[in-house]
Formats: structure tokens, C-alpha cells, sequence
């Protein structure tokens, strides 16, 4: 890369901070190499890339789009009065809420109620569309810890007034995840403790067991809907024991054979 091109880079990084970027970036766009778009053309300005660790790899998984489950624990889908007999449902982030594990989130603009849900993240390294059940672990690379952040008072009134979710679920850093564990070390996933501490107290206690729909067949689902890639994530569904949390509080999320996920949250 040349010198002069650096020197773009940065003038594009002033000039979006001048336009009121004042959200911190996931990762730093310096970081991100010049890329080029078909036939070569130079593009006329960079984008951020954003990655995760993977557990001992020094490479990194590269994050293609964000999907989450919308209800999979029976206890959850009873604590906030839910139908239980609803198939499985999907809605997305976008990547650059993803947010690296050890970082400190800023409490979200319009809400006043700021809730956690610890959940497994599946990582794929392929996809296709109409995944059979039975093919769908072939395409996953490994899995993480994540938290899908929610403004639930914000979640809540657009399902009230049947406008779709994306207010109360997409939104700066609401998606925190650790480092990918590969499948070859923690094999595939099906029971084992997932749990919340938030401030040194347990929040969320739950198992992958109790999962309604498990990862095969959230794949399965899913596949129909989108077709699936390389990069993707799939946040799978909360247990029970969501809750608020405030600015100075400190969340670390666990899954059995996966490690674990730090995050504090600070004043806007
Ligand atoms: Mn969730």
C-alpha cells in the first residue's frame, strides 16, 4: 500500500468523524488492507472488516452477517410471556455491532431498559440454502460466547404495535462474542452449563440441553429463509434470567468448554 493511499484512508476516517461518528469502532478501518472491487478497480473509500480471535490459531475468523434466534428456552420464551408453540423465528444484526471480547460497551442511546441474553454463537465456515438437518455440522467452523444486547423497552413496544424488532435489536455494540473456539477442539455442542455473572452475581443459569430447537436444526431453519455463507454467525437464544444492566456494571458469560466472554458497560 502506498503512503498516499494511507493518507486517503485517514482523511475518509477524519471526515466520518466530522459527520458525528462518535461510536467507537469495533475495530480500527486502518487496520482493514485496501481492497479491490471487480476487475481490479480500486474502491473509493475502505470498510471496515471485522474479526474474531480464534483459540489457538494467530488467525482470525472473518464475520460475513449476524443472525439470532428469537425464543429457544422454554423458561425464557415463559418469563416474558411468550407463545410456546411458535416455530422458530430469525432476526440479524450487522457486523460491525460485533464487539471483541474484553471491551467496555457504551450504555445504547433511546432505552431504559438494557438487558443481557448470554447465548451460544455458531460460526460457519460454509452454508447453501435448504441445509438438510442431518449435513447441517459439516458446515460449522466452531462456536463462541456471545450476548445478544437488547433494549427491551424499545423491543417491546414495536411488538406491541406489530412493527418488527429491529430497534430493540439492532444497534451500536449489541453484539458481543469471544473468541471462536473450533470445532476440532470443543466438538459439536449439545449439553453442557451456560451461564451470566453479572457484577459477581449469577444472572442466567441454563444448559445447551434445554435448547427447543438445537444447532442442526436452527441450520435447517434458517437455510430456508437466507442462504448461508462462510462468516456467518448465529446467535442461538437466551435461558432464562435476562435483565438489566446499567453503566458500571461487568458481565462474564461462560459455556462449558468454550471460555469466556468479559464485557463492561460504561456512561454513554
Ligand atoms: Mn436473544
Amino acid at each position: 500500500m502506498s503512503l498516499e493511499s494511507k493518507w486517503d484512508r485517514r482523511e475518509i476516517l477524519k471526515a466520518g468523524a466530522a459527520l458525528g461518528a462518535a461510536v467507537p469502532l469495533a475495530m480500527s478501518s486502518l487496520a482493514a488492507e485496501a481492497a479491490q472491487g471487480p476487475g481490479g478497480a480500486a474502491l473509493v473509500l475502505s470498510v471496515e472488516i471485522v474479526s474474531l480471535p480464534i483459540v489457538g490459531s494467530t488467525q482470525r475468523f472473518p464475520v460475513r452477517r449476524v443472525y439470532c434466534v428469537g425464543r429457544n428456552y422454554l423458561e425464557h420464551i415463559r418469563e416474558l410471556n411468550n407463545d410456546e408453540r411458535e416455530p422458530p423465528f430469525f432476526f440479524a444484526k450487522h457486523r460491525d455491532m460485533v464487539v471483541q471480547n474484553g471491551s467496555n460497551v457504551s450504555y445504547p442511546t433511546l432505552t431504559k431498559d438494557y438487558q443481557h441474553e448470554i447465548e451460544l454463537v455458531v460460526a460457519m465456515k460454509s452454508g447453501g440454502q435448504n441445509i438438510p438437518r442431518e449435513r447441517a455440522l459439516e458446515h460449522v467452523y466452531g462456536y463462541g460466547v456471545g450476548l445478544d444486547m437488547t433494549r427491551r423497552d424499545l423491543q417491546t413496544a414495536s411488538r406491541q404495535k406489530e412493527q418488527p424488532w429491529e430497534i430493540g435489536k439492532s444497534f451500536e455494540q449489541s453484539a458481543p462474542c469471544s473468541a471462536i473456539t473450533p470445532v476440532e477442539r470443543s466438538g459439536h455442542l449439545t449439553a453442557g452449563k451456560i451461564q451470566l455473572v453479572v457484577n459477581g452475581k449469577m444472572r442466567q443459569d441454563g444448559d445447551l440441553g434445554q435448547m427447543i430447537w438445537d444447532v442442526p436444526e436452527i441450520i435447517m431453519h434458517l437455510s430456508k429463509q437466507v442462504g448461508l455463507a462462510a462468516g456467518d454467525l448465529i446467535y442461538t437464544g437466551t435461558p432464562a434470567g435476562v435483565g438489566a444492566v446499567v453503566a458500571g456494571d461487568k458481565l462474564v458469560g461462560n459455556i462449558a468448554g468454550l471460555g469466556e466472554l468479559s464485557i463492561g458497560i460504561v456512561a454513554a
